[in-house]
C-alpha cells in the first residue's frame, strides 16, 4: 500500500504543526511520499510565507532594500528548525535565494522558495530523501503543464526511492527557469505524484475535516460530507466551494486514485473521500449546497420565438462576439433568459443590447441584476422523487422568491436563482429541509 500525503500551509506553519505532521506520517508505513506547502498562517492575522516572498521579491525587483523583509522570512524557517532541534544549517540556501532575488530570477522563482525550503526542513526532520520539484515537474514553453514528460521523469526518479519529500507548487520550464502553478497549487503536485507512483490513495491534509455540506459562514456547524464523487465535487467547486485546487483532480481521477481530505489538527476524523464512483448510499438526498452572488439575467421576449429557426443561435452569437460566456439559459416558449456574470456583462451591456436588437428584433429585453445562483448537488437526487418540490417548499417557507431554476439533464444538480438579498436565507432553508429534518 502506498499513500501520497500532501500537507497544506497551515499544517506546516510552526514547529508544533510539524510535529503533528510527523506523527501522522509515522503512524502509517504506507505514507511514503510527502508533498509540503510553504509555511502558512499560525494565527489569523499572520502572513503566509508565500505572500511574504512575493512582497519581498517585489521590493528586490524595484531595486529597493529588502533585507528586513528577507530576514523575516528566514526567521520563519529558523524558528521551526530550532524548535524542532534539527541539525540543519540553511545559511547557504538562504544566500543563494537572496542572490537570485538580486539577480531578478522572477516572481515564480521567489514564491517557489517557500515550498522548496520547507521541503528541505521537512525531509531533514523525517529523514526522508529530498527531491527538488524542478527536477521532476515540467512545464512546456507555452506555460502549460507537461503531463507526459513529468509523469515519465517522476516515475523514473521515484522508482528506487522508498520515501521522499517533494515540495509542492512549482516545477521547471524548458529553459530551466522556475514556474509555479496558480495559487494553492501544491494540491496539484500531490495529485501528480500520486498518479506517477500509482498510489492507492492521495491524502490531502488541511485544517478542516473535509468538505462540509454547506458554507459554515452561512449555516451553523454544517455536517461534513463523507463521500463525494468527482462530478459532484466539480459542480460544487464551480459554485465556489473551495478546499482543493480544481486542477488537482485531473491527474488522480485519470489514474482512478481516490482523494481523502483530512484534518491535521483532528487526524482521527474521517474526512471526505473523493471518488470516481461509489455504491455507497449517501446519508442525505443532497451531497452539498454551494452558491455564488454576482449574476445578471437578460430576459428576451418575442412572440412566436419558438418557431423562429436559429433564434437561440443568433442570441448567443451576440454574447459570443462580445466575449461573454453564459452560465445558464433557461427558456420558455416565447422567452429566453441568459444568465451571465455581472462584472463581465456590465462593461459590454450597451453593445450586447444593441446587438440583440439588431440580430433578433425582440419585443422586449429586460435586465435583472444582483442575482445569486445556488447549486444543490447530489448523486442521490436521480432516484429520489420530489426533490425539486422540496426545494421550492423550503424556499417558500423562508419567503424566498425563486427567479430561475435549471436542472441539469444528469439530474446531479438543481440550480436556483434568487435575489442576492435572499441568498443566505435560501441556503439555510435548503440545508434545513434536506439535512436537519432528515437527521
Ligand atoms: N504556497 C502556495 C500558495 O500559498 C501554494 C500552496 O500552498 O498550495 O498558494
Amino acid at each position: 500500500m502506498t499513500k501520497v500525503v500532501k500537507f497544506g500551509g497551515s499544517s506546516l506553519a510552526s514547529a508544533e504543526q510539524f510535529k503533528k505532521v510527523a506523527d501522522i506520517i509515522h503512524a502509517e508505513d504506507s505514507r511514503r511520499y510527502v508533498v509540503p506547502s510553504a509555511p502558512g498562517k499560525r494565527f489569523s492575522a499572520d502572513t503566509k510565507v508565500t505572500d511574504m516572498l512575493y512582497a519581498c521579491y517585489d521590493l528586490a525587483a524595484k531595486g529597493k532594500n529588502f533585507d528586513e523583509a528577507f530576514d523575516k522570512i528566514k526567521e520563519r524557517y529558523t524558528s521551526i528548525i530550532e524548535e524542532l532541534g534539527l541539525d540543519l544549517d540553511m545559511t547557504e540556501e538562504f544566500s543563494i535565494v537572496k542572490a537570485c532575488f538580486i539577480g531578478k530570477a522572477g516572481r515564480d522563482y521567489a514564491a517557489s522558495r517557500g515550498e522548496y525550503l520547507n521541503g528541505i526542513v521537512l525531509a531533514n526532520y523525517l529523514k526522508y530523501e529530498f527531491i527538488d520539484a524542478a527536477d521532476v515537474i515540467y512545464f512546456k514553453d507555452s506555460g502549460e503543464f507537461d503531463a507526459e514528460r513529468t509523469n515519465k521523469a517522476m516515475k523514473e526518479r521515484l522508482a528506487g526511492i522508498e520515501r521522499a519529500v517533494i515540495p509542492g507548487f512549482y516545477g521547471s520550464m524548458p529553459n530551466d527557469t522556475i514556474k509555479t502553478f496558480s495559487r494553492g497549487g501544491s494540491d496539484i503536485t500531490g495529485s501528480i505524484v500520486a498518479a506517477a507512483v500509482g498510489a492507492d490513495i492521495y491524502e490531502n491534509w488541511t485544517d478542516v475535516s473535509g468538505f462540509l455540506i454547506s458554507d459554515p459562514r452561512i449555516v451553523k456547524d454544517p455536517l461534513p460530507i463523507t463521500t463525494i464523487t468527482y462530478k459532484e465535487l466539480r459542480e460544487l467547486s464551480y459554485m465556489g466551494a473551495t478546499v482543493l485546487h480544481e486542477d488537482a483532480i485531473f491527474p488522480v481521477r485519470k489514474a482512478g486514485i481516490p482523494i481523502n481530505i483530512k484534518n491535521t489538527n483532528a487526524p482521527m476524523d474521517q474526512g471526505t473521500m473523493i471518488v470516481e464512483s461509489t455504491s455507497q448510499k449517501p446519508p442525505f438526498t443532497i451531497t452539498g449546497i454551494a452558491g455564488k452572488k454576482g449574476f445578471t439575467v437578460v430576459n428576451i421576449e418575442k412572440d412566436m420565438m419558438n418557431s423562429e429557426l436559429g433564434f437561440g443561435r443568433k442570441v448567443l452569437e451576440v454574447f459570443e462576439k462580445n466575449g461573454i460566456s453564459f452560465e445558464h439559459m433557461p427558456s420558455g416558449i416565447d422567452t429566453m433568459s441568459i444568465v451571465v456574470h455581472q462584472s463581465e456583462f456590465e462593461p459590454k451591456e450597451q453593445e450586447i443590447l444593441s446587438g440583440l436588437h439588431r440580430n433578433v428584433h425582440p419585443d422586449t429585453i429586460d435586465i435583472e441584476t444582483d442575482l445569486a445562483l445556488i447549486a444543490i448537488v447530489g448523486r442521490a437526487m436521480k432516484s429520489a422523487r420530489g426533490t425539486a418540490g422540496r426545494i421550492f417548499s423550503a424556499l417558500a417557507h423562508a419567503h424566498v422568491n425563486v427567479k430561475m431554476i435549471d436542472q441539469g439533464s444528469s439530474e446531479l444538480n438543481i440550480i436556483v436563482g434568487v435575489a442576492e438579498s435572499d441568498f443566505e436565507a435560501a441556503i439555510k432553508s435548503i440545508y434545513e429541509i434536506f439535512v436537519v429534518h432528515q437527521l
